[in-house]
């Protein structure tokens, strides 16, 4: 069956970098392939190649790295069938579980106990036209919605999407951070200041632990 295994690019421990979960100890399961190319994208490397293994097998490295935090993330994770189960065995094995997902692939069949990190792509990001926006009646209070953000126009966005979709009132944590090397995180903050934005402004920690080539988590 489609869903008995996965293709992966890599599982491996790091610290959380991009949500309210940033800095803790954490195992990853990164997933091969994405059908977006958003510009300013730091993990093209996924989308290619990878190695197909059983579900099973997957869970139970995932499980080794011994962390209490689980992520999954790509790519685009929800591409993959076997990761709904996946999902459903890592919470059964009492790990705290995040899905980063691109805010194109569908959320509603997730696990409820998952922490879904889900984009909402800015303009900036060359894909801002395939955020499907019926995920959001899928969101609870224990996801977060993250904008990353390329410039004053992105932010513009980001401030009228907030007002328009009611965000704020949804009880989900509203992440924003920098593109790397195009939006100063000092920017930011001043703008999310003056307007009293509801955000939580944050910065790519891989890159101000590992250098501005390290790849996303
Ligand atoms: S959705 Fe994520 S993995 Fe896919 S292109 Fe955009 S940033 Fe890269």
């Amino acid at each position: 069956m489609k869903e008995d295994t996965l293709v992966v690019h890599e599982i491996y421990r790091s610290v959380q970098g991009e949500s309210t979960f940033a800095g803790l100890p954490c195992t990853f399961v990164r997933l091969t392939g994405c059908n977006l190319r958003c510009s300013w994208c730091d993990t093209p490397q996924a989308f290619h190649g990878g190695k197909r293994m059983r579900r099973e097998e997957v869970l139970a490295q995932a499980l080794a790295l011994a962390t209490p935090l689980v992520e999954l993330t790509g790519g685009e994770p929800l591409l993959q069938p076997g990761v709904i189960p996946l999902l459903a065995a890592l919470c059964d094995a009492e790990r705290t579980v995040l899905i980063e997902t691109s805010g194109e692939a569908d959320v509603s069949r997730v696990d409820p106990r998952v922490h879904k990190i889900m984009d909402l792509k800015a303009p900036g990001s060359g894909e801002s036209h395939r955020n499907r926006w019926s995920n959001l009646d899928h969101l609870t209070r224990r996801d977060e919605i993250k904008f990353v953000l390329a410039g004053r126009g992105d932010y513009e966005w980001m401030r009228a999407t907030i007002r328009e979709r009611g965000l704020a009132d949804r009880g989900v944590t509203l992440l924003a951070s920098c593109v790397w090397g195009a939006l100063r995180a000092r920017d930011l903050v001043e703008w999310v200041l003056e307007d009293a934005l509801p955000v939580r402004v944050q910065v790519q920690m891989h890159k101000v632990i590992w250098g501005p080539d390290a790849q996303g988590v």
